[in-house]
């Protein structure tokens, strides 16, 4: 009784401190620690449509990946899909690759080294606006762009899933961005979703879209999210951020650590 009643005061004693702590202070739930991306060897692919930002993303995140200690090989060719050894030696690709072709050749080069183990991560049109003709592509990318109504506008990001590692302890966030419409495989983890209004398109008022998910494609870990339209778009929303580095690191770590069951029908069956 004794004890317990000891145990009381500390926590109120505990609850006291906490209120004198500033707002802007945020206690963060424990997640599981993402693995480092240190000594990954990670290939960037960058290219496409230039209003996707290539240039400026292949800078700010090549340097955020060597920052992290990550050997980076920045390539804006396809044909890097073709070269056997780099495909087999790295552990990530990260690639913003807006629409384009690739050829059967640089596609396959791409979902075999995934399939075999090798982790895949990208953001808005460079993964998933990329190669329309491709259907083993987006097989593995698990989504598809196919509409941003209103194109730049403000919305909403709900952190879905706070248990995951991706997203444990982010909060739900607002964007002025592209409002990316996809069409994605439901049998994705999903962990961030958006709303839809029916201003520009009445008939998809309420529905929600997955913002980012995880996935598995053979043995290759893929992880994606559709914010991103410019680099400040992502970069002024701190959560934003950090749950698309994140993902990254997740995805990097698709050859060391065995991954969980990511398979989660939404339907029954
Ligand atoms: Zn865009």
């Amino acid at each position: 009784m004794k004890n317990n009643r000891r145990s009381f005061l500390t926590k109120a004693a505990a609850l006291g401190l906490a209120s004198t702590i500033p707002f802007q202070i945020k206690s963060r739930p424990k997640a599981k620690e993402l693995p480092s991306l240190k000594g990954r060897k990670v290939l960037f692919t960058y290219g496409g449509w230039d209003g996707h930002e290539p240039l400026k993303y292949r800078d700010y995140m090549g340097d955020w990946l060597k920052n992290e200690g990550a050997e980076v090989t920045l390539s804006d060719s396809l044909d890097s899909y073709l070269d056997k050894d780099l495909m087999t030696s790295v552990d990530l690709i990260i690639q913003l690759y807006t629409m384009s072709q690739i050829t059967n050749e640089q596609e396959k080069g791409l979902v075999e080294a995934v399939k075999a183990g090798v982790g895949i991560a990208g953001w808005h049109g460079g993964l998933c606006d990329a190669f329309r003709n491709n259907v083993e592509y987006q097989f593995m990318t698990g989504g598809q762009w196919v509409a941003h109504p209103g194109g730049v506008i403000d919305y909403s990001v709900k952190i879905l899933d706070t248990g995951d590692e991706v997203t444990a302890g982010l909060s739900d966030f607002r964007m002025t961005s592209e409002q990316y419409y996809m069409h994605v495989d439901p049998n994705t983890k999903v962990l961030a979703t958006t709303k839809f209004t029916g201003e520009t398109n009445d008939w998809i008022n309420g529905c929600v879209i997955p913002v980012a998910w995880k996935k598995i494609y053979g043995k290759g870990r893929v992880f994606y999210t559709s914010l991103g339209h410019n680099l400040d778009h992502i970069t002024q929303e701190p959560d934003a951020l950090e749950m698309l580095q994140r993902g990254i690191k997740w995805a990097g770590a698709s050859k060391f650590e065995k991954t969980e069951n990511l398979v989660n029908p939404i339907y029954s069956s």
